[in-house]
């Protein structure tokens, strides 16, 4: 790999899913916080509208793709890591929940999709990076999971699953690259209004969405409530921390 011709001292993160949702307001708290951001995501003009919310920043990139293809996070980051010299961390926060069925009523479609972009997804990206990381013997990896992984909940037969896997995956890269001086840790977000939930939510009765948003302690969260966890958990104020899954659930998990 050629070296970064003007590496300089500004902390670079990659954030898979930056479109929209949790990965935007992602890239905003880092950018805020002094970070070149990779926005990856499938669609570019999500991306664009990310990146022009970035302004005050450091900078942004941005590299359309599948994260689940394989070579394609491969190829990215070593552009990134070609420009800028350096990345300190990750994001893996590209995910779907295509359908919202019991595992019964699953297609084997749909099953194999989630599987692809919130498992196969967190693995290439993790893969892409690491390298990188260990070079340096610096970097912190936050997956984004989901309360779905953690606790029962009904019509979530493909990505609770899905989820769980991530947290132990997470989990796992932790004990093996702690001693690399990799940090790698997840958050479980409970439900955050975004294009992910909205139309679901929208089609709940009246009481089950009371139900819903009442589970929450603090009531549903905002994006930006998910970003600052992430943010923390990559900062050097968390050095201390790893292979831990963070709720960021407004209490769901404790109620
Ligand atoms: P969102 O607004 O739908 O964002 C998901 C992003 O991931 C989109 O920008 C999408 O971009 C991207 N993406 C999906 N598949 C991809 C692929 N194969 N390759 C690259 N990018 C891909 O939903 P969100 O709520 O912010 O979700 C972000 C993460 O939080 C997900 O992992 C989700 O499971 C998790 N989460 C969300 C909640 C919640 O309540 N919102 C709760 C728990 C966990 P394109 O549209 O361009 O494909």
């Amino acid at each position: 790999m050629e070296p970064a011709s003007r590496p300089d001292g500004t902390p670079v993160v990659v954030v898979t899913g930056a479109g929209s949702g949790l990965g935007r307001a992602t890239a905003e708290r880092f950018a805020r916080g002094g970070w070149y951001c990779l926005l990856v995501g499938r669609t570019p003009s999500k991306l664009e509208a990310t990146a022009a919310l970035l302004d005050g920043g450091p900078g942004c990139s941005i590299a359309a793709l599948d994260v689940a293809d394989p070579g394609a996070m491969d190829e990215a980051v070593r552009r990134l890591v070609c420009e800028r010299g350096r990345v300190d961390a990750l994001v893996a926060n590209a995910g779907i929940n295509p359908v919202r069925a019991s595992a019964l009523e699953t297609s084997d479609e749909a099953w194999r999709e989630t599987l692809r972009v919130n498992l196969d997804g967190v693995h290439r990206s993790c893969k892409a990076v690491l390298p990188h990381m260990i070079e340096r013997r610096h970097g912190a990896i936050v997956a984004v999971a989901s309360i779905a992984g953690r606790t029962g909940m009904a019509a979530r037969g493909a990505y609770g699953p899905s989820k769980a896997a991530v947290v132990q995956y997470v989990r796992n890269l932790a004990v093996d690259h702690g001693h690399q001086g990799i940090r790698a840790n997840s958050v479980s977000p409970g439900f955050v209004v975004t294009d992910l939930n909205r139309a679901w939510l929208e089609s709940l009765p009246e009481d089950a969405l009371e139900r819903l948003v009442g589970r929450h302690l603090l009531g549903l969260g905002a994006p930006e409530n998910v970003a600052d966890a992430v943010h923390f958990l990559c900062s050097d104020e968390s050095s201390w921390i790893t292979g831990v899954d963070l709720p960021v659930d407004g209490g769901y998990l404790a109620h």
